[in-house]
């Protein structure tokens, strides 16, 4: 079994970023890659701190990744399969994407394992993403589609939550409803902000590099100039889950101040974690969690030396944070 002193599970912000504090700390760190992040979707994003002209999500994860690799971290491609317990914390059993499994150790895990986007089955989704023509995320981008037309496709009230949201940014708002008319629960809010609400079937949408357009009964086509899913995600929490951590009825983990889940040892960070799911939060969590968790391998370390080396004064430095 191969040992280190943490394990993070993602390489996404979260775990890319908490990997470079590790190294930094001169740990023995290893990043478990198992694939795309989300980040990856990103065409091109403008509100992540330090980039003032943008930054493409492909481009980040790259100079994330090399910053960690840069200070010490270990990379591997693979999804952790199982979590268990030890003695003296976890083991992973990891499979790569040729099928080799693997057992791995660690006092400390932490899970930065995000969320998975629930999309629609439409052609053409990938590039009308790339695009930015179809949109996850208004808080993310929703500036640039400042007086766009502005479509929402949901099916229960989240949609309508979207369609409110957006309404600081466009008087062209429209709701494309998958759902029972009952699942919105306030209709007349948002009829007051002006928002239009347009029962669909998916088989009516159609998306590209160029637009977003939906066919109606009446044999009309409205076009918009962007789409916003609002479709939920599903949380990839299963391995924390299943050792019974705490976790909201969504399946977002529930984390202390440190970024401690309600399994000792156990850390999360990122878009896995309940609040807001973004780049600068997922990097900020990432940053206390790999902090505390140093601490605390300090006072293993002490722990460790002979007392004699120990009884040196020390002000009490083992759960001490900087800054
Ligand atoms: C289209 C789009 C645009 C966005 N734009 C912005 C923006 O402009 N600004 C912003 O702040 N945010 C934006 N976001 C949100 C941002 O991408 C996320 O908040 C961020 O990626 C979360 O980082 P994370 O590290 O928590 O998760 P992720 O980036 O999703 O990384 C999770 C990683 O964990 C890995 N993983 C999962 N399970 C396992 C396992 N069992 N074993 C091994 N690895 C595993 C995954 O493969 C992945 O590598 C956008 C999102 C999308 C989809």
């Amino acid at each position: 079994m191969e040992r280190y002193e943490a394990i993070i599970v993602g390489a996404g912000p979260a775990g890319l970023t908490a990997a470079t504090y590790l190294g930094r700390f001169r740990r023995r760190v290893l990043i478990l890659d198992g694939g795309r992040s989300r980040a990856a979707w990103i065409p091109r994003s403008h509100n992540t701190p330090g980039f003032a002209s943008g930054v493409g999500g492909p481009e980040l994860l790259r100079n994330m990744g090399e910053q960690a690799c840069r200070y010490g971290a270990e990379r591997r491609a693979g999804l952790a399969e199982t979590l268990s317990r030890t003695e003296d914390g976890f083991a992973l059993r990891v499979v790569d994407a040729g099928g080799r499994a693997a057992e791995l150790s660690a006092p400390f895990v932490l899970l930065a394992t995000g969320v998975i986007d629930r999309l629609p089955a439409l052609q053409n989704l990938e590039a009308a993403i790339a695009a930015a023509r179809v949109r996850m995320c208004p808080i993310c981008d929703a500036y640039e589609a400042i007086d766009q037309k502005i479509a929402v496709l949901g099916d229960d009230d989240l949609g309508a939550r979207e369609a409110a949201f957006l309404t600081t940014y466009s008087k062209d708002v429209t709701l494309l409803h998958l759902g029972q008319p009952s699942a919105l629960r306030d209709p007349a809010a948002l009829a007051e902000r002006g928002i239009e609400v347009l029962p669909v079937s998916i088989g009516q949408l159609a998306v590209d590099v160029d637009g977003v357009s939906v066919a109606l009964a009446d044999g009309e086509t409205r076009a918009f100039d962007c789409l916003y899913l609002a479709l939920g995600c599903e949380m990839r929490s299963r391995l924390a889950v299943r050792w019974g951590a705490e976790h909201d009825p969504a399946g977002n983990l529930i984390v202390d101040a440190h970024q401690r889940t309600s399994i000792d040892g156990l850390y999360a960070a990122g878009d896995v974690v309940r609040g807001l799911n973004q780049i600068a939060v997922a990097a900020a969590e990432a940053a206390i969690a790999a902090t505390d968790i140093h601490n605390r391998l300090r006072a293993l370390d002490d722990a460790e030396k002979p007392r004699a080396q120990t009884s040196a004064p020390s002000p009490g430095l083992a759960m001490t944070r900087f800054g």
